[in-house]
């Protein structure tokens, strides 16, 4: 398993992909958006509560795309975290399954090392999968003192600076975006205001 940050940053990925869904402006209104965001990272670490049911039931069917469907849908009868019932559905879906998505990347050593621990993402089929390809630390977890242990340390180090600098890249592309959106609009505002104030000196040298 990857630790809490990573599966947490896929929580924030999520919110934020979906922030054309909400209806204000995010920084003007951003207390409202504190329970969405809560529960959207939440979600992204869900899978993880079987650690709860003891270290042989982990990995087990809280990490498969059934539960990932179950749980999603069940969610948006009770809360519409989006408009629509299926918006919201997928929105769930897709933070519980970023989940997914990490710990199938997640194994001992990095590189096409097929070291992954596997999951049963067609539950019940008891088929485990993995990635062959290795991109993050798994956290050892065994006992109190594998929690603390200096592999650990360096996993979440090294999950804080690839997933945090994903985040800068990703805020800076987005900037850069509305930035040539913003200098686009008095262009083509310039433009449909040319034959107005064009109008008015035309007509006035008829004169
Ligand atoms: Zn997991």
């Amino acid at each position: 398993m990857a630790s809490p940050i990573a599966h947490s940053f896929a929580g924030f990925w999520t919110f934020l992909a979906a922030r054309g869904r909400f209806k204000t402006r995010l920084t003007a209104h951003w207390r409202q958006y504190l329970p969405p965001l809560g529960v959207l990272i939440l979600l992204a670490n869900a899978p993880d509560l079987d650690l709860f049911l003891g270290n042989a039931l982990h990995r087990g069917f809280t990490h498969s795309l059934t539960v990932a469907v179950v749980i999603s849908v069940a969610l948006s009868c009770i809360w519409r975290i989006a408009p629509g019932f299926w918006r919201s559905a997928i929105l769930y879906f897709t933070a519980y399954s970023s989940h997914l998505l990490i710990d199938f990347f997640t194994g001992t050593k990095i590189g096409w090392t097929n070291t992954g621990f596997g999951m049963p993402l067609f539950w019940p089929w008891h088929k485990t999968f993995s990635s062959p390809l290795i991109l993050i630390f798994g956290i050892h977890h065994k006992n109190f003192a594998a929690l603390f242990s200096l592999d650990n340390v360096w996993a979440c180090t090294y999950e804080t600076l690839t997933f945090g600098a994903i985040t800068v890249v990703g805020f800076v592309l987005w900037k850069r975006k509305l930035k040539s959106r913003i200098l686009g609009k008095p262009k083509l505002k310039s433009r449909t205001k040319r034959p107005i104030s064009e109008a008015p000196t035309h007509l006035l040298s008829n004169l």
